[in-house]
C-alpha cells in the first residue's frame, strides 16, 4: 500500500525533474519491485531515474522531507533481496549513470559511473590491455554500483581478491543530500577513517554512489583452464585443501556437485565429459613458463587426490563453452523446481570437506534437494536449496539454520559476497554480537538518521522509533 506522503513526494519528484524521470505504471513498479532472492515485496510509490549526480541529491532530499524511504537500484541481479522494496518506497534506478569517464592509464584506475554493466566494464579494460578482476558470473547483466555495494567477488576472487580490493573512492550521497567525496585517487593514503572500506558492501543503506574510482592492473599474458573430475564432493573438497595446502594458488577453482554436472550437461551435452560426476574447473594465469610450471604441480597433486581425470582445455573453444555453462547453471537449477534459494556461506579452506559433508547430512536429513557449487578455493560454497510447495517450506527454513550453524562452528561467515540483505538479516547475530550489531546500528543512524534509506536490510529488525 502506498501512502499518502509518498505520493507527495513522487508528485514533487515530477515536478523537479520532470514526468519521464518519474515512473509509475505498473510494469515499470512490478520490475523494480524484486531483484533475484525470494524477498517477499510490495510495489514501490514510484521508479525515479536519474539523469546526473546533481538529480541523485534532489532525489533523496525530497523524499527526506517527505519522509519516504528510497531503495537504490541497479540491476536488480542481488540474491538476498537488498534492491527488493519490502516496504512503501520510491526505487532510485541508478542504472541510466552508465558512462564509463575516464581510464587514468598511468595512475592505474578508472572513474565510472554507478551503472555501468560490469561485463561491459570488462571489455573496455581489455580493449586498453587492461584487468578488472572481480567477476561476479551475473557480470552480463549487473552493475558497477550494485558491485561495490555488495562487496561482489567470483571465481577470479582466489588469486585477485574481491570488489573491495579494487575501490580506491568514489563521490556517494546521503540520504540528506550531502555530497560525501570519499577515498583517494593515488596509490597509498591514510586520511582519516576508512571510509570507502564501510561504503564497500553497505548495500545501499547508508548512500547512494554516483560515481566510482576503480582499479585496474595490467592483464595477465595467458590463462589456461584444466577440467578435474572425481567421484565425490566429498573427495572433490579434500583436492581443493591439498592444492592450497601445496602452496599452488591457482586463479580460480569452482566445484560442481553431482546435480550442477548434470545440470550443465542439459546446457550443453558436451560440456563436461559423460564420466563427470563432480567437476573442479581450475584456472592459472601468468606467462607461458608460468602457466605450465602450475599446471604440471597441479597435476600431479590432483592425482594424488585420487581425481578420476585430469583434463587441460586445448582451445579456446573449450575453455569458452565451459564457462558459458558454468555461467548459466544457478538459472538452469531454478528451472527444476519452483523455489530456489541460493546461500553462499564461506569456511576456512581446510574445512569444505567437513562442509560439504554437513550439506550432503542436512539435506538427507531435511529431504531437501541441495545442490552445491561455488568457488572452492575461496573456501565459499553457493548451497542452493530447491522446493515445490508450501509445505516444504518449514524443512527449507530448518536447513537453512542448520547450515548457517554447520558455517559459523567451521569458524565461517554467512556471506562471502551476495551479502545480508533482508534475506538474512534475521540470522547476523549467529555470527556477530549484539554490541557489534549496535555499533553498525549507531553509524546507519549517523549517516540516516530518520532511517530512510533501503530500511529493513543488513541490520535485525527494530521498532522503527526514529521514523
Ligand atoms: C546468475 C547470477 C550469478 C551471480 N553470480 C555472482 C557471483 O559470482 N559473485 C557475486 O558476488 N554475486 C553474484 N551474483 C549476485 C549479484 O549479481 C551481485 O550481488 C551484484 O553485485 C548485484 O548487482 P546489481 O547491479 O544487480 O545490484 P542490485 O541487485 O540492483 O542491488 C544490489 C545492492 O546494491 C545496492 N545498490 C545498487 N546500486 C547502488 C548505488 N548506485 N549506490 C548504492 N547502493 C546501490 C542496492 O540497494 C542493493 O542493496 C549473481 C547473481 C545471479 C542472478
Amino acid at each position: 500500500m502506498v501512502r499518502r506522503e509518498h505520493e507527495r513526494a513522487v508528485i514533487a519528484l515530477e515536478r523537479r525533474l520532470g514526468l519521464s524521470s518519474v515512473r509509475t505504471d505498473e510494469a515499470a513498479l512490478v520490475a523494480a519491485s524484486r531483484d533475484e532472492s525470494e524477498a517477499e515485496v510490495v510495489l514501490p510509490a514510484a521508479v525515479v531515474v536519474p539523469r546526473s549526480a546533481s538529480d541523485v541529491a534532489t532525489i533523496l532530499k525530497v523524499c527526506a522531507e517527505h519522509g519516504a524511504p528510497v531503495v537504490p537500484r541497479g540491476a536488480g541481479t542481488g540474491r538476498t533481496g537488498g534492491s527488493a522494496v519490502v516496504t512503501s518506497s520510491i526505487v532510485l534506478d541508478t542504472t541510466s549513470l552508465d558512462a564509463v569517464k575516464s581510464i587514468e592509464r598511468a595512475d592505474g584506475y578508472a572513474v565510472v559511473e554507478p551503472g555501468v554493466v560490469t561485463g561491459r566494464f570488462h571489455e573496455v579494460c581489455e580493449r586498453e590491455g587492461l584487468f578488472f578482476p572481480p567477476d561476479p558470473q551475473s557480470a552480463e547483466w549487473c552493475t558497477l554500483g550494485g558491485n561495490v555495494a555488495e562487496n561482489a567477488g567470483g571465481p577470479r576472487a582466489l588469486a585477485y581478491g574481491v570488489t573491495r580490493d579494487y575501490v580506491l573512492g568514489m563521490r556517494a550521497v546521503t540520504m540528506q543530500g550531502d555530497e560525501l567525496v570519499v577515498g583517494r585517487r593515488t596509490a597509498k593514503g591514510v586520511t582519516g577513517y576508512d571510509m570507502t572500506s564501510l561504503l564497500v558492501g553497505s548495500e545501499g543503506t547508508l548512500a547512494v554512489f554516483t560515481e566510482l574510482w576503480l582499479r585496474v592492473i595490467v592483464a595477465p599474458q595467458v590463462v589456461r583452464t584444466l577440467l578435474a573430475t572425481f567421484a565425490s564432493v566429498h573427495a572433490a573438497g579434500l583436492a581443493v585443501e591439498a592444492v592450497l595446502r601445496a602452496g599452488i594458488v591457482p586463479r580460480c577453482v569452482e566445484l560442481l556437485d553431482e546435480l550442477c554436472c548434470a545440470s550443465v550437461r542439459e546446457i550443453d551435452t558436451a560440456a563436461l565429459p559423460p564420466d563427470a560426476t563432480v567437476a573442479l574447473i581450475i584456472e592459472v594465469d601468468g606467462d607461458e613458463a608460468r602457466c605450465d610450471a602450475l599446471l604440471e604441480r597441479l597435476g600431479a597433486t590432483l592425482d594424488a587426490s585420487h581425481a578420476r581425470a585430469v583434463l587441460v582445455a586445448k582451445h579456446g573453444g573449450d575453455r569458452e563453452r565451459l564457462w558459458a555453462a558454468r555461467k548459466v547453471l544457478s538459472r538452469a537449477l531454478r528451472k527444476r523446481a519452483a523455489h530456489k534459494l541460493s546461500e553462499d556461506v564461506v569456511v576456512p579452506r581446510s574445512k569444505l570437506a567437513a562442509l560439504l559433508d554437513d550439506v550432503r547430512a542436512i539435506s538427507s536429513r531435511e529431504a531437501i534437494v541441495m545442490p552445491t557449487y561455488g568457488h572452492a578455493g575461496d573456501g565459499n560454497l553457493h548451497v542452493n536449496l530447491l522446493w515445490n510447495t508450501p509445505d516444504e517450506r518449514p524443512r527449507v527454513d530448518r536447513a537453512i539454520r542448520a547450515l548457517f550453524e554447520r558455517t559459523i562452528a567451521h569458524g565461517g561467515t554467512l556471506s562471502g559476497e551476495h551479502g545480508i540483505g533482508v534475506m538474512k538479516r534475521d540470522f547476523l547475530t549467529l555470527e556477530q554480537s549484539p554490541a557489534l550489531v549496535a555499533a553498525q546500528r549507531a553509524i546507519k543512524l549517523a549517516l540516516d538518521p530518520r532511517d530512510l534509506l533501503n530500511p529493513h536490510k543488513v541490520l535485525p529488525r527494530i521498532s522503527h522509533r526514529a521514523c
